[in-house]
């Protein structure tokens, strides 16, 4: 029986996956390394009823008590196989170790971790709340044993799982992200302003959101880093980050995080 959760990264999606576990019963220990990140994790997760199942730290070794553990840090590679690394030498080969990548690949990831048999991807989708779809990845290394585990964990919190090979984007982000960089591109090339590219995918596609205020909302940092990562994994030219997208992200205009990206926003 799993007892305590453990999610690290207490940013939108870190703290949106507490909240589900907690809405769920179960004991959560969210980690970060910066107080910041805590405080505004504090306000999202705007705890009333919870609070006495959770645990909010810049504590590392609190995680050894921590029976499945969930990444949702930076999409940085190099950051996540440290982060990986570390988290060998406080866990055991029944700890289950889980990232929330976007787009790297898991089998690689997993070679980074001291038991790569309990390591596998649960890519929630934004907001990890409110969203059911949650794409399941298992890693060539992963035993079918934690896939099944895992599977009824998600079942558990009302989780709609979706089973994916371990390919670079999986299947959300393959699709989605692509269609984002494009409306970048429409945008630098001056076919359209961002509301009316917006507008027409709403009306036309029937997408409760358009392509630029969904970026926004996922953040443009983490839209160029998936983008990035299909092209580097893939080495075709159709995942070429956008110039557009890229030079918001260079003047640190990141979308509802820092309250300015393609849209403005009122303060968080
Ligand atoms: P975010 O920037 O909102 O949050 C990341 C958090 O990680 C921050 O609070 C930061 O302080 C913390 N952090 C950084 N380094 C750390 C470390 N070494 N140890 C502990 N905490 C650390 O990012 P996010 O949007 O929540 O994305 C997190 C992950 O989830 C990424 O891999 C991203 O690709 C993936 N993801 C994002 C979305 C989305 O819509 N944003 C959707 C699905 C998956």
């Amino acid at each position: 029986m799993i007892k305590i959760i453990g999610v690290i990264g207490a940013g939108q999606m870190g703290a949106g996956i507490a909240k589900t576990f907690l809405q769920n019963n179960y004991s959560v220990i969210l980690f970060d390394e910066f107080p910041q990140a805590l405080e505004n994790a504090k306000k999202r997760l705007s705890l009333t009823s919870h609070t006495q199942l959770i645990n909010i730290t810049d504590d590392f070794d609190c995680l050894k008590k921590c029976d499945v553990i969930i990444e949702a840090i930076p999409e940085d590679f190099s950051m996540k196989v440290g982060l990986f690394k570390r988290l060998g030498d406080i866990s055991t080969p029944q700890t289950i170790m889980a990232s929330n990548t976007s787009s790297f690949s898991i089998t690689q990831l997993a070679s980074h971790y001291l038991y790569p048999s309990s390591f596998l991807g649960v890519h929630f989708m934004n907001p990890p709340h409110v969203n059911p779809v949650v794409e399941l990845i298992k890693a060539d290394q992963t035993a079918s044993s934690v896939i099944a585990y895992v599977k009824s964990l998600l079942n558990s919190i009302q989780k709609t799982v979706i089973d994916v090979m371990d390919s670079p984007g999986f299947v959300v982000n393959r699709l989605m992200i692509p269609l984002i960089n494009e409306a970048f591109d429409l945008l630098h090339f001056g076919v359209a302003d961002a509301l009316s590219i917006d507008n027409a995918m709403m009306g036309a596609a029937k997408h409760p959101l358009g392509p630029l205020a969904l970026a926004d909302m996922i953040g443009l940092d983490t839209c160029l880093a998936i983008m990035e990562s299909l092209h580097q994994q893939t080495g075709d030219p159709k995942y070429r980050p956008s110039l557009k997208l890229k030079a918001y992200v260079h003047a640190g205009l990141l979308g509802k995080k820092t309250n300015q990206g393609v849209y403005v926003y009122e303060k968080f």
